[in-house]
């Protein structure tokens, strides 16, 4: 589903480049559950934001189900990151304002014109919050917040959940929680999960443990390799 071909990623900072990714190739297929894992700057957040086509490949290829992403125009794009991605994040990065349930409704402004409340109600079901529909952020706790993220990233039924650090912001028993989640999502709906911790113990609920460092893949353990 998701395979880069010597993909880097360059910044400028005045005079110096720095290879954010320099040269990974790697394939993720439908329904992985897999863990990023490597020291801080190693090229973890760059690798996600490209996969979730925030961000676009300085060199090489990204190909999303055999589509090469680098020659889509910014439309399409933005259509294939709304539709198959969901993203969450270390933050939670919900609106202060806004009550659990609205917050849900969000993503879906661009897409149902109709049903937006009773879906987003399904969403937060699904991740055990049918009862604090209408709490802020400041009235939940960091694991209620960062389930309300979860029910945001899912209620547009993505193919993919991209979680960038989930659990590094929750104690360990919130974290167990959330993380039973992500592999619901995976065991039950075949969902793909591709996750980025520090954490040896939540990478351990994933399937697949790939380490990164100075941009490069270093290890990798899927079991099989998948067909070119
Ligand atoms: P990680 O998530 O593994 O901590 P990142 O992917 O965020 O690492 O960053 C990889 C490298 O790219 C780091 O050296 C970081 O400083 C640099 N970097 C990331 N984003 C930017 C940016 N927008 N501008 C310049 N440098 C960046
Ligand atoms: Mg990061």
């Amino acid at each position: 589903m998701i395979r880069f071909e010597s993909v880097t990623k360059l910044y400028h900072l005045g005079d110096s480049v720095v290879h954010a990714l320099d040269g990974v190739d790697i394939e993720i297929g439908r329904g992985e559950y897999v863990a990023i894992m490597g020291a801080s700057g190693s090229g973890k957040s760059t690798m996600m934001n490209v996969i979730g086509c925030l961000d676009r490949p300085t060199s090489g290829r990204y190909l999303f189900e055999g589509h090469d992403v680098g020659r889509m125009s910014d439309d399409l794009v933005t259509k294939l990151r709304a539709g198959e991605f969901g993203f969450v994040f270390q933050s939670f990065n919900l609106l202060p304002r806004m009550s659990a349930i609205e917050q849900v409704e969000l993503p879906m402004v661009y897409r149902h014109g109709r049903n937006r409340r009773r879906l987003a109600k399904e969403a937060l079901a699904r991740v055990g919050l049918a009862d604090r529909m209408h709490h802020k952020p400041t009235q939940l706790s960091g694991g209620q917040q960062q389930r309300v993220a979860l029910a945001r990233a899912l209620v547009v039924n993505p193919r993919v959940i991209l979680a960038d650090e989930p659990t590094g912001a929750l104690d360990s028993q919130t974290s167990t929680e959330v993380m039973e989640i992500f592999t619901s999502l995976v065991r039950e709906r075949g969902i793909t999960v591709i996750l980025v911790t520090h954490e040896p113990d939540v990478a351990a609920y994933a399937d697949r443990r790939v380490r990164m460092r100075d941009g490069h893949i270093v290890e990798d353990t899927a079991k099989v390799a998948l067909p070119a």
